[in-house]
Protein backbone atom coordinates (compact mmCIF):
# COMPACT_ATOMS: atom_id res chain seq x y z
CA UNK A 1 0.00 0.00 0.00
CA UNK A 2 1.80 3.16 -0.97
CA UNK A 3 0.83 5.62 1.81
CA UNK A 4 4.03 8.04 1.63
CA UNK A 5 3.21 11.30 1.97
CA UNK A 6 6.08 12.96 -0.66
CA UNK A 7 3.42 12.93 -3.91
CA UNK A 8 0.75 14.56 -1.65
CA UNK A 9 -1.92 16.58 -3.20
CA UNK A 10 -0.43 20.56 -2.94
CA UNK A 11 -4.29 21.24 -2.13
CA UNK A 12 -7.81 21.70 -2.97
CA UNK A 13 -7.23 22.60 -6.38
CA UNK A 14 -5.17 19.49 -7.21
CA UNK A 15 -8.21 16.99 -6.34
CA UNK A 16 -10.34 16.01 -9.52
CA UNK A 17 -14.25 15.63 -8.47
CA UNK A 18 -15.65 13.24 -10.57
CA UNK A 19 -18.80 11.96 -9.14
CA UNK A 20 -22.07 14.19 -8.39
CA UNK A 21 -25.15 12.40 -9.04
CA UNK A 22 -27.41 10.01 -7.79
CA UNK A 23 -25.96 6.44 -8.55
CA UNK A 24 -28.93 3.87 -8.93
CA UNK A 25 -29.10 0.96 -10.46
CA UNK A 26 -25.93 1.25 -12.10
CA UNK A 27 -26.04 4.63 -14.00
CA UNK A 28 -25.53 8.13 -12.75
CA UNK A 29 -28.54 9.79 -12.95
CA UNK A 30 -29.53 13.61 -11.86
CA UNK A 31 -32.17 13.93 -8.77
CA UNK A 32 -35.47 13.94 -9.93
CA UNK A 33 -36.31 17.02 -8.77
CA UNK A 34 -33.16 18.23 -10.48
CA UNK A 35 -32.21 20.36 -7.61
CA UNK A 36 -28.57 19.99 -6.38
CA UNK A 37 -26.99 21.39 -2.81
CA UNK A 38 -23.07 22.33 -2.35
CA UNK A 39 -20.55 20.34 -0.69
CA UNK A 40 -18.26 23.13 0.99
CA UNK A 41 -14.27 23.06 1.86
CA UNK A 42 -14.22 23.26 5.61
CA UNK A 43 -10.33 24.76 5.10
CA UNK A 44 -12.07 27.51 2.60
CA UNK A 45 -15.58 27.57 3.06
CA UNK A 46 -15.67 27.59 -0.31
CA UNK A 47 -18.03 25.32 -2.27
CA UNK A 48 -16.20 22.42 -4.14
CA UNK A 49 -19.12 21.02 -6.03
CA UNK A 50 -22.96 20.95 -6.19
CA UNK A 51 -23.83 17.72 -5.71
CA UNK A 52 -27.79 15.92 -6.75
CA UNK A 53 -30.17 16.37 -4.13
CA UNK A 54 -31.93 13.16 -3.75
CA UNK A 55 -35.17 12.79 -1.76
CA UNK A 56 -38.31 10.21 -1.84
CA UNK A 57 -38.84 10.03 -5.25
CA UNK A 58 -34.90 8.95 -5.93
CA UNK A 59 -34.93 6.75 -2.80
CA UNK A 60 -37.92 5.17 -4.33
CA UNK A 61 -35.98 4.42 -7.38
CA UNK A 62 -32.72 2.95 -5.45
CA UNK A 63 -34.81 1.26 -3.35
CA UNK A 64 -36.63 -0.96 -6.43
CA UNK A 65 -33.43 -1.10 -7.74
CA UNK A 66 -31.50 -2.69 -4.84
CA UNK A 67 -34.99 -5.21 -4.49
CA UNK A 68 -34.84 -6.37 -7.99
CA UNK A 69 -30.93 -7.18 -7.69
CA UNK A 70 -31.55 -9.06 -4.37
CA UNK A 71 -34.25 -10.99 -5.88
CA UNK A 72 -33.00 -11.63 -9.51
CA UNK A 73 -30.07 -11.12 -11.55
CA UNK A 74 -26.75 -11.98 -11.00
CA UNK A 75 -26.71 -11.11 -7.81
CA UNK A 76 -28.19 -13.62 -6.01
CA UNK A 77 -27.21 -16.33 -8.29
CA UNK A 78 -23.16 -15.94 -7.37
CA UNK A 79 -21.55 -18.02 -5.62
CA UNK A 80 -20.82 -16.51 -1.95
CA UNK A 81 -17.02 -17.37 -2.40
CA UNK A 82 -17.33 -15.45 -5.96
CA UNK A 83 -19.11 -12.32 -3.67
CA UNK A 84 -16.07 -12.57 -1.53
CA UNK A 85 -13.47 -12.54 -4.71
CA UNK A 86 -15.43 -9.51 -5.74
CA UNK A 87 -15.09 -7.54 -2.42
CA UNK A 88 -11.76 -8.36 -2.52
CA UNK A 89 -11.44 -6.63 -6.07
CA UNK A 90 -12.94 -3.49 -4.65
CA UNK A 91 -10.56 -3.54 -1.54
CA UNK A 92 -7.24 -3.51 -3.92
CA UNK A 93 -8.95 -0.90 -6.06
CA UNK A 94 -9.44 1.25 -3.36
CA UNK A 95 -5.45 0.59 -2.39
CA UNK A 96 -4.74 1.27 -5.98
CA UNK A 97 -6.60 4.66 -5.06
CA UNK A 98 -5.87 5.27 -2.05
CA UNK A 99 -4.07 8.95 -2.52
CA UNK A 100 -6.88 10.61 -4.82
CA UNK A 101 -9.33 9.06 -2.26
CA UNK A 102 -7.42 10.34 0.64
CA UNK A 103 -7.03 13.72 -1.32
CA UNK A 104 -11.07 13.76 -1.81
CA UNK A 105 -11.59 12.89 1.43
CA UNK A 106 -9.30 15.51 2.67
CA UNK A 107 -10.85 18.12 0.44
CA UNK A 108 -14.81 17.31 1.80
CA UNK A 109 -14.10 16.06 5.04
CA UNK A 110 -11.38 18.69 5.93
CA UNK A 111 -9.21 16.17 8.23
CA UNK A 112 -5.44 16.06 7.27
CA UNK A 113 -4.06 14.33 4.37
CA UNK A 114 -1.43 12.46 6.20
CA UNK A 115 -4.69 11.08 8.69
CA UNK A 116 -6.78 10.04 5.60
CA UNK A 117 -4.35 8.42 3.96
CA UNK A 118 -2.75 6.28 6.67
CA UNK A 119 -5.93 5.82 9.06
CA UNK A 120 -9.17 6.61 7.13
CA UNK A 121 -8.26 4.50 4.18
CA UNK A 122 -6.13 1.49 5.44
CA UNK A 123 -8.70 0.75 7.83
CA UNK A 124 -11.93 1.37 5.37
CA UNK A 125 -9.63 -1.10 3.12
CA UNK A 126 -9.42 -3.65 5.92
CA UNK A 127 -13.39 -3.72 6.83
CA UNK A 128 -13.96 -4.75 3.29
CA UNK A 129 -11.49 -7.55 3.34
CA UNK A 130 -12.42 -8.75 6.44
CA UNK A 131 -15.61 -9.21 5.15
CA UNK A 132 -14.58 -10.37 2.06
CA UNK A 133 -13.33 -13.01 3.68
CA UNK A 134 -16.66 -13.67 5.52
CA UNK A 135 -18.72 -13.90 2.00
CA UNK A 136 -18.39 -18.09 1.84
CA UNK A 137 -18.11 -19.02 5.87
CA UNK A 138 -21.94 -17.81 6.70
CA UNK A 139 -23.61 -20.51 7.73
CA UNK A 140 -26.75 -22.15 10.01
CA UNK A 141 -26.27 -25.21 11.83
CA UNK A 142 -28.00 -28.88 12.06
CA UNK A 143 -30.48 -29.07 15.27
CA UNK A 144 -31.08 -31.94 17.11
CA UNK A 145 -34.71 -31.83 17.53
CA UNK A 146 -37.19 -34.40 19.42
CA UNK A 147 -38.44 -37.30 16.59
CA UNK A 148 -37.98 -38.50 12.87
CA UNK A 149 -36.73 -34.99 11.51
CA UNK A 150 -33.72 -33.24 9.70
CA UNK A 151 -33.38 -30.10 11.15
CA UNK A 152 -31.11 -27.27 10.00
CA UNK A 153 -31.05 -23.47 10.62
CA UNK A 154 -29.39 -21.25 7.18
CA UNK A 155 -28.41 -17.86 7.55
CA UNK A 156 -29.73 -15.82 4.76
CA UNK A 157 -29.37 -12.16 4.10
CA UNK A 158 -31.97 -9.77 5.44
CA UNK A 159 -32.76 -8.14 2.15
CA UNK A 160 -32.12 -4.20 0.87
CA UNK A 161 -29.91 -2.99 3.76
CA UNK A 162 -30.71 1.04 3.35
CA UNK A 163 -27.39 2.61 5.09
CA UNK A 164 -27.29 6.09 6.56
CA UNK A 165 -23.99 7.62 7.44
CA UNK A 166 -22.41 10.44 9.32
CA UNK A 167 -19.68 12.89 8.24
CA UNK A 168 -16.67 12.94 10.52
CA UNK A 169 -15.31 9.33 8.85
CA UNK A 170 -17.12 9.05 5.55
CA UNK A 171 -15.16 6.28 3.62
CA UNK A 172 -15.00 4.17 6.98
CA UNK A 173 -18.38 4.39 7.85
CA UNK A 174 -18.92 3.31 4.50
CA UNK A 175 -16.61 0.24 4.73
CA UNK A 176 -18.23 -0.46 7.87
CA UNK A 177 -21.38 -0.80 6.19
CA UNK A 178 -21.05 -1.99 2.94
CA UNK A 179 -18.63 -4.82 4.23
CA UNK A 180 -21.03 -6.48 6.17
CA UNK A 181 -23.96 -6.20 3.67
CA UNK A 182 -22.15 -7.28 0.87
CA UNK A 183 -20.96 -10.18 2.37
CA UNK A 184 -24.07 -11.56 3.52
CA UNK A 185 -25.96 -10.93 0.17
CA UNK A 186 -27.50 -7.54 1.12
CA UNK A 187 -28.12 -5.15 -1.55
CA UNK A 188 -27.57 -1.55 -0.32
CA UNK A 189 -29.23 1.95 -0.79
CA UNK A 190 -26.79 4.45 0.96
CA UNK A 191 -27.10 7.90 2.22
CA UNK A 192 -24.06 9.97 2.52
CA UNK A 193 -23.69 12.82 5.09
CA UNK A 194 -24.92 16.14 3.46
CA UNK A 195 -21.80 17.39 4.35
CA UNK A 196 -19.42 14.69 2.76
CA UNK A 197 -20.84 12.82 -0.53
CA UNK A 198 -17.58 12.83 -2.45
CA UNK A 199 -16.10 9.99 -1.47
CA UNK A 200 -19.17 8.00 -1.34
CA UNK A 201 -20.03 9.08 -4.85
CA UNK A 202 -16.38 8.16 -6.02
CA UNK A 203 -16.92 4.35 -4.43
CA UNK A 204 -19.74 3.81 -6.25
CA UNK A 205 -18.02 4.11 -9.97
CA UNK A 206 -15.43 1.92 -8.20
CA UNK A 207 -17.86 -0.34 -7.33
CA UNK A 208 -19.41 -0.44 -10.52
CA UNK A 209 -15.88 -0.94 -12.37
CA UNK A 210 -14.85 -3.94 -9.96
CA UNK A 211 -18.04 -5.67 -11.44
CA UNK A 212 -20.77 -5.06 -8.94
CA UNK A 213 -23.87 -5.89 -10.88
CA UNK A 214 -26.54 -3.07 -11.13
CA UNK A 215 -28.46 -2.26 -8.51
CA UNK A 216 -26.37 -4.05 -5.46
CA UNK A 217 -24.78 -0.62 -4.49
CA UNK A 218 -26.93 2.51 -5.02
CA UNK A 219 -26.46 5.89 -3.69
CA UNK A 220 -28.68 9.04 -3.04
CA UNK A 221 -26.63 12.11 -1.83
CA UNK A 222 -29.28 14.08 -0.02
CA UNK A 223 -30.48 15.66 3.04
CA UNK A 224 -31.22 13.87 6.30
CA UNK A 225 -35.17 14.55 6.80
CA UNK A 226 -35.78 14.36 3.34
CA UNK A 227 -33.81 11.84 1.54
CA UNK A 228 -32.77 9.74 4.70
CA UNK A 229 -36.33 9.43 5.96
CA UNK A 230 -37.69 8.25 2.79
CA UNK A 231 -34.91 5.04 3.12
CA UNK A 232 -36.09 4.62 6.81
CA UNK A 233 -40.19 4.73 5.26
CA UNK A 234 -39.56 2.73 2.24
CA UNK A 235 -41.37 -0.43 2.04
CA UNK A 236 -38.72 -2.01 0.06
CA UNK A 237 -35.90 -1.47 2.31
CA UNK A 238 -35.78 -4.21 5.35
CA UNK A 239 -33.10 -2.72 7.40
CA UNK A 240 -31.24 0.56 8.37
CA UNK A 241 -27.87 0.78 9.45
CA UNK A 242 -27.44 4.36 10.79
CA UNK A 243 -24.28 6.34 12.68
CA UNK A 244 -25.13 9.51 13.78
CA UNK A 245 -26.86 11.24 16.86
CA UNK A 246 -29.13 9.46 19.09
CA UNK A 247 -31.39 12.12 18.51
CA UNK A 248 -31.50 11.30 15.35
CA UNK A 249 -31.68 7.66 16.07
CA UNK A 250 -35.11 8.64 17.77
CA UNK A 251 -36.76 9.83 14.79
CA UNK A 252 -35.54 6.48 12.39
CA UNK A 253 -37.25 4.63 15.63
CA UNK A 254 -40.65 6.54 15.03
CA UNK A 255 -40.26 6.71 11.61
CA UNK A 256 -39.74 3.03 11.07
CA UNK A 257 -42.48 1.98 13.24
CA UNK A 258 -45.13 0.90 10.25
CA UNK A 259 -42.47 -1.23 8.46
CA UNK A 260 -40.82 -2.31 11.04
CA UNK A 261 -37.52 -2.46 10.15
CA UNK A 262 -34.49 -4.15 11.72
CA UNK A 263 -32.54 -1.37 13.14
CA UNK A 264 -29.17 -1.05 14.36
CA UNK A 265 -27.51 1.91 15.71
CA UNK A 266 -24.12 3.31 16.37
CA UNK A 267 -24.60 6.72 18.30
CA UNK A 268 -22.76 9.45 20.20
CA UNK A 269 -20.81 9.07 23.39
CA UNK A 270 -19.56 10.96 26.55
CA UNK A 271 -16.75 8.67 27.17
CA UNK A 272 -14.69 8.13 30.14
CA UNK A 273 -10.54 8.71 30.06
CA UNK A 274 -9.14 7.52 33.63
CA UNK A 275 -6.26 7.92 34.54
CA UNK A 276 -4.98 6.79 37.80
CA UNK A 277 -1.99 7.68 39.98
CA UNK A 278 0.40 4.42 38.96
CA UNK A 279 -0.33 5.13 35.72
CA UNK A 280 2.55 5.70 33.33
CA UNK A 281 1.66 9.10 32.99
CA UNK A 282 3.58 10.20 29.69
CA UNK A 283 1.31 7.32 27.90
CA UNK A 284 -1.31 8.35 29.60
CA UNK A 285 -1.04 11.95 28.83
CA UNK A 286 -0.24 10.61 25.41
CA UNK A 287 -3.52 8.60 25.25
CA UNK A 288 -5.53 11.61 26.58
CA UNK A 289 -4.58 13.52 23.42
CA UNK A 290 -5.25 11.46 20.98
CA UNK A 291 -8.29 10.05 22.61
CA UNK A 292 -9.82 13.93 22.27
CA UNK A 293 -8.38 15.67 20.11
CA UNK A 294 -8.05 13.21 16.79
CA UNK A 295 -10.16 13.75 13.95
CA UNK A 296 -10.79 17.22 15.24
CA UNK A 297 -12.59 15.92 18.39
CA UNK A 298 -15.33 14.65 15.84
CA UNK A 299 -15.39 11.01 17.31
CA UNK A 300 -18.26 9.45 18.57
CA UNK A 301 -15.92 7.66 21.36
CA UNK A 302 -13.81 10.62 21.52
CA UNK A 303 -12.68 10.42 25.97
CA UNK A 304 -13.97 14.26 26.51
CA UNK A 305 -14.34 13.29 30.44
CA UNK A 306 -10.49 12.82 31.23
CA UNK A 307 -10.87 11.48 35.28
CA UNK A 308 -7.53 12.11 36.82
CA UNK A 309 -6.54 10.59 40.39
CA UNK A 310 -6.02 13.65 42.55
CA UNK A 311 -2.18 12.82 43.08
CA UNK A 312 -1.22 13.08 40.03
CA UNK A 313 -3.61 15.96 38.49
CA UNK A 314 -1.12 19.02 38.45
CA UNK A 315 1.65 17.07 36.55
CA UNK A 316 -0.80 15.08 34.32
CA UNK A 317 -2.48 18.35 33.52
CA UNK A 318 0.69 20.47 33.06
CA UNK A 319 2.44 17.80 30.88
CA UNK A 320 -0.96 17.61 28.77
CA UNK A 321 -1.17 21.35 27.71
CA UNK A 322 1.98 21.76 26.74
CA UNK A 323 1.22 19.00 24.57
CA UNK A 324 -1.34 20.38 23.25
CA UNK A 325 -0.06 23.97 22.76
CA UNK A 326 2.14 22.12 20.51
CA UNK A 327 -0.44 20.84 18.15
CA UNK A 328 -0.56 22.08 14.82
CA UNK A 329 -3.58 23.32 13.00
CA UNK A 330 -4.11 24.47 9.55
CA UNK A 331 -4.34 23.52 5.83
CA UNK A 332 -5.20 19.64 5.68
CA UNK A 333 -3.05 19.35 3.23
CA UNK A 334 0.23 20.42 4.55
CA UNK A 335 2.04 17.63 5.32
CA UNK A 336 3.04 18.78 9.48
CA UNK A 337 -0.89 19.95 9.88
CA UNK A 338 -2.34 17.79 12.87
CA UNK A 339 -5.44 19.31 12.71
CA UNK A 340 -7.64 20.59 10.11
CA UNK A 341 -10.79 22.77 10.43
CA UNK A 342 -14.06 21.52 11.65
CA UNK A 343 -16.83 19.69 9.47
CA UNK A 344 -19.01 23.06 8.97
CA UNK A 345 -20.43 26.41 10.08
CA UNK A 346 -23.24 24.49 12.48
CA UNK A 347 -20.63 22.55 13.68
CA UNK A 348 -18.21 25.42 14.79
CA UNK A 349 -21.03 27.80 16.17
CA UNK A 350 -22.11 24.47 18.31
CA UNK A 351 -18.27 24.18 19.59
CA UNK A 352 -17.64 28.21 20.29
CA UNK A 353 -21.03 27.86 21.72
CA UNK A 354 -19.70 25.25 24.56
CA UNK A 355 -17.06 26.53 25.24
CA UNK A 356 -18.51 30.13 26.06
CA UNK A 357 -20.35 27.63 28.25
CA UNK A 358 -17.67 26.13 29.92
CA UNK A 359 -15.89 29.58 30.39
CA UNK A 360 -19.29 30.80 31.84
CA UNK A 361 -19.74 27.75 34.13
CA UNK A 362 -16.31 28.99 35.92
CA UNK A 363 -14.27 25.94 34.10
CA UNK A 364 -10.82 26.84 34.09
CA UNK A 365 -9.44 27.05 30.32
CA UNK A 366 -5.73 25.96 30.39
CA UNK A 367 -5.67 26.76 26.95
CA UNK A 368 -7.26 27.35 23.42
CA UNK A 369 -10.90 28.67 23.72
CA UNK A 370 -10.64 30.60 20.70
CA UNK A 371 -11.07 30.34 16.70
CA UNK A 372 -7.86 29.97 14.60
CA UNK A 373 -7.47 32.59 11.68
CA UNK A 374 -10.57 33.96 9.81
CA UNK A 375 -11.08 31.89 7.09
CA UNK A 376 -12.45 28.07 7.51
CA UNK A 377 -13.93 26.65 10.72
CA UNK A 378 -10.71 26.39 12.54
CA UNK A 379 -10.84 25.94 16.54
CA UNK A 380 -7.78 25.98 18.58
CA UNK A 381 -7.26 22.59 20.79
CA UNK A 382 -8.97 23.63 23.85
CA UNK A 383 -8.46 21.86 27.71
CA UNK A 384 -10.88 22.67 30.56
CA UNK A 385 -9.81 21.89 33.59
CA UNK A 386 -11.61 22.05 37.49
CA UNK A 387 -14.70 20.65 35.36
CA UNK A 388 -17.80 19.62 37.93
CA UNK A 389 -20.28 16.82 36.59
CA UNK A 390 -22.82 19.04 36.06
CA UNK A 391 -21.05 21.58 33.35
CA UNK A 392 -22.41 21.23 30.19
CA UNK A 393 -18.91 20.63 28.71
CA UNK A 394 -18.91 17.60 30.73
CA UNK A 395 -22.28 16.20 29.96
CA UNK A 396 -23.09 17.40 26.46
CA UNK A 397 -21.24 15.22 23.39
CA UNK A 398 -19.67 18.47 21.72
CA UNK A 399 -17.96 16.71 18.99
CA UNK A 400 -14.88 19.03 18.95
CA UNK A 401 -11.57 19.71 20.20
CA UNK A 402 -12.76 20.48 23.66
CA UNK A 403 -11.73 18.28 26.45
CA UNK A 404 -12.93 18.47 30.06
CA UNK A 405 -10.66 17.41 33.05
CA UNK A 406 -12.56 16.26 36.33
CA UNK A 407 -10.55 15.20 39.46
CA UNK A 408 -11.26 12.23 41.84
CA UNK A 409 -10.27 10.75 44.81
CA UNK A 410 -11.98 7.63 45.22
CA UNK A 411 -12.24 5.01 42.68
CA UNK A 412 -15.81 3.98 43.24
CA UNK A 413 -16.89 7.47 43.65
CA UNK A 414 -15.20 7.61 39.85
CA UNK A 415 -16.74 4.39 38.75
CA UNK A 416 -20.26 6.71 39.70
CA UNK A 417 -19.62 9.49 37.89
CA UNK A 418 -17.70 7.55 35.09
CA UNK A 419 -21.13 5.66 34.33
CA UNK A 420 -23.34 8.74 35.51
CA UNK A 421 -24.31 9.63 31.82
CA UNK A 422 -27.16 8.32 29.16
CA UNK A 423 -23.97 7.35 26.45
CA UNK A 424 -22.18 4.30 26.83
CA UNK A 425 -20.00 4.06 23.69
CA UNK A 426 -16.57 3.88 25.02
CA UNK A 427 -14.55 3.87 27.67
CA UNK A 428 -10.63 4.01 29.08
CA UNK A 429 -8.51 3.29 31.97
CA UNK A 430 -4.80 3.68 32.60
CA UNK A 431 -2.76 1.77 35.46
CA UNK A 432 -0.27 -0.43 36.20
CA UNK A 433 -2.69 -2.03 38.32
CA UNK A 434 -4.30 -5.24 36.75
CA UNK A 435 -7.01 -5.95 38.85
CA UNK A 436 -7.55 -2.19 38.89
CA UNK A 437 -8.31 -2.11 35.02
CA UNK A 438 -9.96 -5.42 34.61
CA UNK A 439 -12.19 -4.17 37.29
CA UNK A 440 -12.97 -1.13 35.95
CA UNK A 441 -13.37 -2.71 32.61
CA UNK A 442 -16.08 -4.81 34.28
CA UNK A 443 -17.95 -2.49 35.84
CA UNK A 444 -17.78 0.45 33.83
CA UNK A 445 -21.47 0.67 31.16
CA UNK A 446 -19.74 1.37 27.92
CA UNK A 447 -19.59 -1.07 24.71
CA UNK A 448 -15.79 -0.97 24.24
CA UNK A 449 -13.05 -0.65 26.99
CA UNK A 450 -9.75 0.23 26.59
CA UNK A 451 -6.74 -0.25 28.41
CA UNK A 452 -3.85 1.78 28.30
CA UNK A 453 -4.33 2.50 24.92
CA UNK A 454 -7.47 4.51 23.52
CA UNK A 455 -8.61 4.34 19.61
CA UNK A 456 -7.37 0.97 18.59
CA UNK A 457 -9.63 -0.06 15.99
CA UNK A 458 -10.00 -3.45 14.52
CA UNK A 459 -12.36 -5.21 11.57
CA UNK A 460 -11.96 -8.05 13.97
CA UNK A 461 -13.11 -5.97 17.13
CA UNK A 462 -16.76 -5.69 17.67
CA UNK A 463 -17.97 -1.83 18.28
CA UNK A 464 -21.20 -0.32 19.31
CA UNK A 465 -23.12 1.30 22.42
CA UNK A 466 -24.74 0.43 25.76
CA UNK A 467 -27.56 2.72 26.42
CA UNK A 468 -28.33 5.56 24.29
CA UNK A 469 -25.06 4.99 22.33
CA UNK A 470 -26.47 2.76 19.97
CA UNK A 471 -27.66 -0.82 20.04
CA UNK A 472 -26.20 -3.64 17.81
CA UNK A 473 -22.54 -4.02 16.81
CA UNK A 474 -20.36 -3.15 14.01
CA UNK A 475 -17.36 -4.95 12.92
CA UNK A 476 -15.99 -8.37 13.64
CA UNK A 477 -18.62 -12.11 13.64
CA UNK A 478 -20.85 -9.86 15.29
CA UNK A 479 -21.22 -7.10 12.67
CA UNK A 480 -22.68 -9.67 10.27
CA UNK A 481 -25.84 -11.02 12.29
CA UNK A 482 -27.87 -7.77 11.85
CA UNK A 483 -27.25 -8.40 7.55
CA UNK A 484 -28.85 -11.90 8.25
CA UNK A 485 -32.12 -13.85 9.36
CA UNK A 486 -31.92 -17.27 10.24
CA UNK A 487 -34.30 -19.42 8.65
CA UNK A 488 -35.39 -22.60 10.34
CA UNK A 489 -35.81 -26.14 7.74
CA UNK A 490 -37.46 -29.03 9.73
CA UNK A 491 -37.68 -31.76 7.27
CA UNK A 492 -39.70 -35.42 7.75
CA UNK A 493 -37.69 -38.13 7.21
P1 LIG B 1 -24.64 14.83 12.73
O1 LIG B 1 -25.06 15.84 13.75
O2 LIG B 1 -23.38 14.14 13.03
O3 LIG B 1 -24.73 15.36 11.34
P2 LIG B 1 -27.03 13.37 12.26
O4 LIG B 1 -27.63 12.29 13.08
O5 LIG B 1 -27.80 14.63 12.10
O6 LIG B 1 -25.64 13.64 12.91
O7 LIG B 1 -26.65 12.87 10.80
C1 LIG B 1 -26.12 11.61 10.49
C2 LIG B 1 -26.76 11.15 9.21
O8 LIG B 1 -28.17 11.01 9.43
C3 LIG B 1 -26.62 12.09 8.03
O9 LIG B 1 -26.47 11.33 6.84
C4 LIG B 1 -27.94 12.82 8.02
O10 LIG B 1 -28.32 13.34 6.76
C5 LIG B 1 -28.88 11.71 8.43
N1 LIG B 1 -30.16 12.17 9.01
C6 LIG B 1 -30.41 13.31 9.68
N2 LIG B 1 -31.72 13.39 10.01
C7 LIG B 1 -32.32 12.27 9.54
C8 LIG B 1 -33.66 11.76 9.56
N3 LIG B 1 -34.65 12.44 10.13
N4 LIG B 1 -33.89 10.56 8.98
C9 LIG B 1 -32.90 9.87 8.42
N5 LIG B 1 -31.62 10.29 8.35
C10 LIG B 1 -31.32 11.48 8.90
Amino acid sequence: MSTTLSDAPKGASDVEVKHTECFIDGKWVPAASGKTFATINPATEQEIAQVAEGDAEDVDAAAKAARHAFESGDWPKMDARDRGRLMYRLADRMEEEIQSLAALETLDNGKPYRDSLTADLPLAIDAIRYYAGYADKLHGSTIPIRGKYLCYTRREPVGVAGQIIPWNFPLLMLAWKWGPALAAGCTIVMKPAEQTPLTCLRMAQIAKEVGFPDGVINVVPGFGPTAGAACVKHPLIDKIAFTGEHRTAQIITRDSADTLKRLTFELGGKSPNVVFADADLDAAVQGAYIGLFLNQGQCCCAGSRVFVQKECHDEFVEKLTALTMKRKVGDPFSADTEQGPQVDRDQFDKIMSYIQKGKGEGANCLTGGNRVGEQGYFVEPTIFDDVRDDMAIATDEIFGPVMSVLTFDDKEDMLRRANNTFYGLAAAVWTRDLSQAHDFAARVRAGTVWVNCYDVFDAAAPFGGFKMSGYGRELGEEGLKPYTESKTVTVAL
